[in-house]
């Protein structure tokens, strides 16, 4: 009998050394080269807040996740009721198409969120991530303008510091620099920029900002479909905070100038910021809003773009009168179901109380790192910890100092930040805000 050439896959694990060469080879990470050059830390499973390894880093098998799996698991990990969800769901059917079948978990989903977002949404597209969800609520603004004879509306507007995903349209309402837009000349279509919006949350209105932008508006108007934005906190283009009247600011100009307006709540939606969702910090309500990230509380990849009835009536009544968008795994019932119930978990209990109380413990525990040498500033808002820098963050330096006090944290550009599970307990916000704090002395 021939032998085979190469070494049969073991039946069991791979040894830790076999997965990370095969990792190194093969496997593309988030924004990494080919081959990987830094080593990342196996998981081998998880549960409640914390990631068990493979193999020990810093004397650590265990770290607690300070980053939710990017604003993801808001629940922890392994937890009992997502856990039944999803087993429930499998034993009746993991998936079926969306295309001219329907089924309950999706539909539970979609009427879920028109309930708990602001009362003019109400019509959803579910896509299978935030990026795509993104990609649909700008087809859903250009495709009403052309629906209602103004194609020549086509542009977006966004403020500097954003971040709204990775495919290229999204990728053009980036930040500038910090999506590398010199690099997609020609490739990336050309949006429109305004400075980025006065840092801080509780910082009152500044009148000649919105002066400016409503120049800008005023004088670009005829060719704009909508403004889109991060609502008061933006993410991973430079974890901002701005002030909920920058927003009543927007849907005021926008009215004014007959644009729509977009909200990307993916990274802020179901309860980060310390609100349900970032909006209802001002009491305003978008024509469109993306969901995602948390939506299923970390479990499975799905994300919702949800507009008004008067951008589906709009649509509805051009010349091609549908969304034109159908992903293979839209409204997959999985993710549906472990949705339903994460949304369930979340709003049968005192959330607010939970989210404050993290508040609380990262703004006690980070309340001496802004003094400390190479530390720009230090902000907190609802579950959400910052630290920048005043230099770019070596990160092999802070995530192994994060680690020696057994957290997981994962840094980027200035910044050491943290946006830990709402389940995390006051000792393990503690632990989280010290990892920080040698992430920020290391890095
Ligand atoms: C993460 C994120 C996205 C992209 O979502 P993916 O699921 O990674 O495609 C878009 N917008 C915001 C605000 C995000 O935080």
């Amino acid at each position: 009998m021939a032998q085979p050439s190469a070494p049969a896959r073991p039946a069991g694990a791979l040894p830790t050394d076999t997965l990370l060469a095969l990792d190194r080879a093969h496997v593309w990470h988030p924004y990494g080269p080919m081959p990987g050059t830094a080593t990342p830390y196996v998981v081998e499973s998880a549960s409640g807040v914390r990631l068990k390894l493979a193999r020990p880093v810093e004397g650590r098998d265990e770290l607690v996740d300070g980053m939710s799996s990017w604003w993801a698991a808001i629940h922890g990990y392994g937890h009992p009721v997502l856990d039944d969800a999803v087993r429930g769901q499998l034993g009746r059917m993991s998936h079926v198409m969306f295309g001219g079948l329907t089924h309950e978990p999706a539909v539970r989903l979609a009427a879920r969120l028109v309930e708990i977002t602001p009362e003019p949404l109400q019509h959803v597209f579910l896509s299978d991530s935030g990026s795509v969800a993104v990609e649909v609520a700008m087809k859903m603004c250009l495709q009403y303008w052309q629906s209602t004879g103004r194609p020549e509306k086509r542009r977006l507007l966004t403020w500097r510091g954003g971040y709204h995903g990775d495919t290229f349209h999204p990728m053009s309402v980036c930040d500038p620099q910090g999506g590398m837009h010199h690099l997609w000349g020609g490739v990336l279509p050309d949006q429109l920029f305004a400075p980025q919006p006065p840092a801080g949350f509780d910082a009152p209105l500044d009148a000649e900002y919105a002066a400016r932008f409503d120049e800008l508006m005023e004088r670009h108007a005829g060719e704009l479909a909508a403004v889109i934005v991060e609502p008061v906190v933006q993410g991973a283009g430079g974890m901002q905070f701005h002030s909920p009247a920058y927003l009543r600011m927007l849907r005021e100009l926008c009215d004014r100038h007959g644009v729509l307006l977009v909200f990307d709540e993916i990274a802020t939606g179901f309860g980060r910021s310390g609100a349900l969702f970032a909006a209802d910090h001002a009491g305003v309500s978008p024509d469109v809003m993306c969901l995602g990230k948390a939506m299923t509380g970390g479990y499975l990849t799905m994300a919702a773009a949800l507009c008004t009835g008067e951008i589906a009536d709009g649509i509805s009544r051009g010349e091609m009168p549908v969304l034109a968008h159908g992903p293979t795994f839209m409204g997959n019932p999985l993710a549906a179901a472990v949705a339903n119930a994460s949304i369930d978990l979340l709003l049968g209990q005192d959330w607010q109380t939970e989210v404050k109380r993290i508040e609380t413990g990262l703004r006690d525990g980070l309340a001496d790192v802004a003094a400390l040498p190479g530390v720009r500033d230090v902000r907190v808002l609802g579950a959400i910890g910052v630290v920048q820098l005043d230099h770019p963050v070596d990160m092999a330096a802070a995530t192994t100092a994060a680690a020696r006090e057994g957290v997981w944290l994962r840094p980027f550009r200035d910044l050491v930040y943290t946006m830990p599970p709402f389940v995390t307990g006051d000792e393990d916000v503690a632990r989280i805000a010290a990892a920080v704090t040698a992430a920020a002395v290391a890095g």
